[in-house]
Formats: structure tokens, C-alpha cells, sequence
């Protein structure tokens, strides 16, 4: 075993795409990075999943020069649609509400992620340890040590001015740092899977709200879609386990306006929660993604959110390191704690509300909530909210989204 210590400015813990995000976006800032993650960088990235990405995001990566390979990935959607179960009404969302092409793309996460790790790999400023586990973080005044586990290298310590928790809902970072956390676990389970369909419905998302929970699909290029289809647990158990020929015959009945489907790869469940931290922040300590916030996937906002987070404290280290301030101290990263707090809990408690608006058969709700479908097609300006909160374009705009067209 040895032991040796090297000096950073930042330790990002977990290597996702939100720990990386925020890797990128310090590239320009002069600061030394490490990031840690757990896992070998090759399960990192091929996860087989897609994401309703957000305007805001598409933004936050051409900033970062990665649109562009990111792009070519993704389906973009010109439309999105909201309805419930056959209810007639149908909120449609147009790109000329927001002046522009379309309205979100599906990022895929293996697209997403290589493009970050490449851009990574050019910083002489950042340095992977994967895998690599962290055992256990001690705060100083001056400085945090992180001591972790490389199966290269055995035991290491290595320090920094700031350790960001980018480690995920469970975060052992958050938990050792004796940061509480306040939210609920969901009745429901998602089951994720991608579809070939025989409609050529490219450009269109869709999230359908039935009884049991939302069914969202995402458009990916070549007629094929990602769905996530939320359900009590034990239902989302049982399509989990169900073989494909009768899960297809579960499933078309839901899928009409995508025609004949097929099951391209393996089906997933997970369970879903809300989760906000009591701080997002404390002496020498961030959390960002995940590890500080987690919200139900209905509307699809948590990675959308934690990419926020990542270049709103990027941002906030940059100005802080160029005024020769220490990043590390509490009033530097409060800035970040109140630019990014009320903004996630106001998305958290919308999607927590849409949720328990339409998974539910009670008739005063059912009517209720019709009554708010035919309102928003109705009155544009309502539309036009929802659909900017949705997009990101409510609340502050960080820097490196400002900076592009
Ligand atoms: C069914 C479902 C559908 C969703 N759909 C959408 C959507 O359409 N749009 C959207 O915006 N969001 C969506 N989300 C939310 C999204 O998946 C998460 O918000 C996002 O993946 C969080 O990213 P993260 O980088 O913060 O955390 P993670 O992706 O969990 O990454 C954390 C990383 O930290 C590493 N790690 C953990 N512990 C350690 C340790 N001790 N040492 C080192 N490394 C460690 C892990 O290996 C991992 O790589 C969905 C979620 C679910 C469940």
C-alpha cells in the first residue's frame, strides 16, 4: 500500500455527467481538479439511457464547445405534447411560443458523457483517479483531505481547497458530512426502455398521465424512443418481469400514435423519490446533481437541474479564484447555495404537484384537472410559463449560457 498526498483547488467526487460538467466548465479558470469516481470510466459512460434535456442545457454545452458532438446523437423535438389518459384536450407546445427551432433534444447519456471525458482529457488542470473510492473526507481550516482507495495505487490522500459531492442521490459525501436531507420516497417505480416504432413520429415528446402515474416518450434518431413509464411498484415489478412478446402486448394499448413497436435492448426499473439537502454548502464542502436534490422524472428535470448547479458554482469558484479569494469558505459558496436552493425546490414542488395531480383517479381531481388542461391550451401566456419553466429560461442564467446565441 502507499501513501502519498497531492494538492488540488477542487475534489469533484463522482465522475457522472454532472461531476463533469462542472470539471469542464473550471477549464478555463486556471484551477487544478481531481475527480474521483468509483466506478472504470467505460460503465460510467454506457449506460444505455436518455434524458429530456432542456434548452438551457443544449446552451450550457455549446458554451462548452460540445454541442456539436452532442447533437448528432440526440433526437430534437420540435413539439411537445401533454394529455391525460383520452381525455380530447391536448396541451400542444410549439417552437414559435419560444422563437426557436425546437424545444428540448433527448441526450443520450454515453454521447453526453464521452464528450465531456474528451474534453477533459485535453485539461492539463484535471486529473482522474478511477476508479477510485472515497473512504472518508476530513474538513481543515485550510484545506479538506480526501483519502481513497485506487486499486493502481492502493491507499492515497489527496487535498483541496473544496470537495464538490457530485456522488449521486445517496452521496456519501453528503451523509459523512452530517448534512441532512428532507423529501419522501414515491409509490411508484419507472421502468425505462427504448422502442423501434413503425410511426414516423420524430420530432414530437410526449408525456401521457394515466391513473397509475406519467408515461413519458422521448424521440431518438432512427424511429426509435425512449419511454419511461411510471407505475405503482408492484405493477412497474411486474412489467419488469414480464417477457417482451407480453410486454409489448401491455404495452401498445399506450403507444398507439408511435404504430407497431419493438423492444430495442433491456428493460430498467427505478424507484423515484423527492430528496432536497437541508444546505447545499458548508465550510470547504458543495454538493451539486443528485447528491443535493431529486425529483420525481415527470417533466424531466433532475439532470437538467444538477447541470445547472455545476456551472453555477463554476461561475461562482471562477469569480471567486480571479478576486484571489479562497473558494473554500462559506461566504463564497453561500453565493452558490441561494443562486441555486429556491430555484430547485420551486421544480421539485412542481413536479411533486403535477405528479399528485394526475396519478390519481379521485373524480374532484380528474376534474380539476382537465379544467387546467383546457386552461393552458387556452390562455397562451399560462402555456408560455410552464413551458419557459420547463425549458430553464425561468430564473437566473448562468454566464456561460448567456454567452452564446
Ligand atoms: C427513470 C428516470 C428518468 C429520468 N429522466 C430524466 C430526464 O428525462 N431528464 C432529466 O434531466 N433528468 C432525468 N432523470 C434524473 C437524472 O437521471 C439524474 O438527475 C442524473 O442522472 C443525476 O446525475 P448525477 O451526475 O448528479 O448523479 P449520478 O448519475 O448518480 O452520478 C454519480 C456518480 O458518482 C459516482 N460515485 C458515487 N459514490 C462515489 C464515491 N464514494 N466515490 C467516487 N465516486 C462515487 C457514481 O459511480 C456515479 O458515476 C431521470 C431519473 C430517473 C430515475
Amino acid at each position: 500500500m502507499q501513501e502519498s498526498e497531492s494538492i488540488f483547488d477542487v475534489v469533484i467526487v463522482g465522475g457522472g455527467i454532472v461531476g463533469s460538467v462542472l470539471a469542464a466548465s473550471l477549464k478555463p479558470s486556471g484551477l487544478r481538479v481531481a475527480i474521483v469516481e468509483t466506478q472504470p470510466l467505460d460503465v460510467v459512460t454506457q449506460r444505455k439511457r436518455a434524458y429530456a434535456m432542456s434548452l438551457l442545457s443544449q446552451k450550457i454545452f455549446q458554451g462548452l464547445g460540445l454541442w456539436s458532438e452532442i447533437e448528432s446523437a440526440s433526437g430534437k423535438y420540435r413539439n411537445i405534447q401533454l394529455s391525460d389518459e383520452d381525455f380530447s384536450q391536448v396541451v400542444r407546445f410549439r417552437p414559435q411560443d419560444l422563437h426557436t427551432d425546437f424545444l428540448g433534444f433527448s441526450g443520450q447519456h454515453e454521447a453526453m458523457l464521452t464528450a465531456l471525458q474528451k474534453t477533459l482529457a485535453t485539461s492539463e488542470q484535471v486529473q482522474w483517479f478511477c476508479p477510485a473510492r472515497v473512504m472518508g473526507v476530513s474538513y481543515g481550516a485550510d484545506a479538506a483531505t480526501v483519502s481513497l482507495t485506487t486499486v493502481d495505487s492502493g491507499s492515497l490522500q489527496i487535498q483541496a481547497r473544496l470537495v464538490v459531492g457530485a456522488d449521486g442521490a445517496r452521496s456519501p459525501v453528503r451523509e459523512g458530512a452530517g448534512i441532512g436531507t428532507k423529501g419522501w420516497k414515491y409509490w411508484q417505480s419507472c421502468v425505462t426502455f427504448v422502442v423501434e416504432h413503425d410511426a414516423p413520429r420524430n420530432d414530437i415528446a410526449f408525456e401521457r398521465f394515466w391513473g397509475t402515474g406519467p408515461m413519458g416518450v422521448l424521440p431518438l434518431p432512427g424511429n426509435r424512443c425512449q419511454i419511461v413509464w411510471t407505475n405503482p411498484h408492484a405493477e412497474a415489478q411486474r412489467l419488469k418481469s414480464l417477457d417482451d412478446a407480453s410486454f409489448l402486448a401491455q404495452l401498445q394499448p399506450f403507444v398507439k400514435p408511435l404504430g407497431q413497436v419493438r423492444l430495442v435492448g433491456d428493460r430498467q426499473i427505478f424507484p423515484v423519490q423527492l430528496m432536497q439537502s437541508d444546505r447545499y454548502v458548508k465550510e470547504r464542502l458543495a454538493l451539486i446533481g443528485d447528491a443535493a436534490h431529486c425529483c420525481h422524472p415527470v417533466g424531466g428535470q433532475g439532470l437538467n437541474l444538477g447541470i445547472r448547479d455545476a456551472v453555477a458554482l463554476a461561475q461562482i469558484l471562477t469569480e471567486a479564484y480571479t478576486q484571489q479569494k479562497d473558494i473554500g469558505q462559506l461566504p463564497v459558496l453561500r453565493r452558490y447555495e441561494r443562486w441555486r436552493k429556491l430555484e430547485n425546490l420551486l421544480i421539485l414542488s412542481f413536479t411533486d404537484l403535477l405528479n399528485r395531480l394526475f396519478s390519481n383517479r379521485f373524480l374532484p381531481i380528474v376534474l380539476l384537472r382537465r379544467f387546467g388542461l383546457m386552461l393552458m391550451s387556452a390562455i397562451a401566456p399560462l402555456r408560455l410559463f410552464a413551458l419557459k419553466l420547463m425549458a430553464g429560461q425561468k430564473g437566473k442564467q448562468p454566464d456561460i449560457a448567456m454567452s452564446v446565441e
